[in-house]
């Protein structure tokens, strides 16, 4: 109960409050449990070669599904995770897995994994991916790491220093959701990225029938380009979207018009698909 009671609003408000933190709470006390429990997957979207369209890369992306709550989408407890400081042992789980499953594909599709700031932030982070590396047998060439500019909100050069760290072993770094955060110019000139990912706001729908939308698109593929980093648009779902982020220049494309995330499973079954077509 709050010390105010004075405002009749208050009685409107504040159980819906309590509710929040309580549903928050009981989340917490479930995501506790949630490794040990066996309760994460991942699934797997396919990145694909913007003129071609075959396969180049697969993201990783983390599913909950909670024996209390039912499917979590990674929307509501990656922030949650994150505050908690849950997301370090999540994340290292989340590394080993992918390259585990990354390593049964060719040798040339790549793996992105997303990590937090948190866990830049660890002095053992460049330790992990090596591990995970090791443990897989995967190729580091093989693994990129995506991040986004709150890295760089606070404690930047600890985060910095990570991520060459990670770099020096070969593997590449990408800048997600690019166009949503601060989009300050000075971190591209602070990180040697591999890649620049266009966030989905610039291409999906009425955005890429939007001239400034498509500007923007196409100053960031040539920026990129100038920089000797790639661009991946993100979110395509239509033919219409990825006919014209083609035409922007940006290298690869990555939505539900090429592929959904899917089960590591589904992903193998691909590639021994297309093995087949081929043969
Ligand atoms: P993200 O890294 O930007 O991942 C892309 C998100 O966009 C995914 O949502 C994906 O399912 C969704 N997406 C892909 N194509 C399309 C499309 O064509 N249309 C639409 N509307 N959406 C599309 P998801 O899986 O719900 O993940 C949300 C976010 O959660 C991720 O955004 C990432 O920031 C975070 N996340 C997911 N897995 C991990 C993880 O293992 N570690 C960390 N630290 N964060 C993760
Ligand atoms: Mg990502
Ligand atoms: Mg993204
Ligand atoms: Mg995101």
């Amino acid at each position: 109960r709050s010390k105010d009671e004075g405002g009749g609003e208050h009685f409107v408000y504040e159980p819906s409050l309590h509710a929040l933190a309580e549903e928050r709470r009981q989340l917490e006390l479930s995501l506790r449990d949630a490794l040990n429990n066996d309760e994460f997957l991942l699934h797997y979207q396919p990145v694909v070669d913007a003129n071609d369209h075959t396969i180049v890369s697969f993201e990783a992306l983390v599913r909950w599904q909670s024996k209390d709550h039912g499917f979590v989408s990674p929307a509501k407890f990656i922030p949650l995770a994150e505050d908690t400081r849950l997301i370090v042992p999540i994340g290292k789980w989340v590394l080993r897995q992918a390259c585990m499953e990354a390593r049964k594909w060719p040798e040339h599709v790549k793996i992105n994994v997303n990590v937090s700031p948190e866990q830049l932030l660890e002095p053992d982070f460049t330790n992990e991916v090596v591990e995970a590396l090791a443990a897989s047998g995967l190729r580091p060439e093989r693994l990129e790491i995506e991040v986004t500019e709150s890295i760089f909100l606070r404690d930047a050069s600890i985060a910095r220093a990570a991520l060459e760290q990670v770099m020096a072993l070969g593997c590449g770094v990408a800048l997600d959701d690019f166009g949503t955060g601060y989009s300050s110019l000075g971190y591209l000139r602070k990180l040697r990225f591999s890649t620049i990912k266009v966030d989905k706001t610039f291409v999906q729908g009425a955005a890429v029938r939007n001239a400034e939308s498509l500007a923007i698109v196409r100053a960031v593929v040539a920026m990129a380009q100038s920089l000797d980093m790639t661009t991946t648009a993100e979110g395509v779902e239509t033919e219409e979207e990825a006919q014209l982020i083609r035409q922007l220049g940006c290298d690869k494309i990555q939505g539900f018009y090429f592929g959904r995330p899917m089960t590591g499973e589904d992903a193998l079954k691909l590639f021994v698909q297309s093995m087949r077509r081929s043969a």
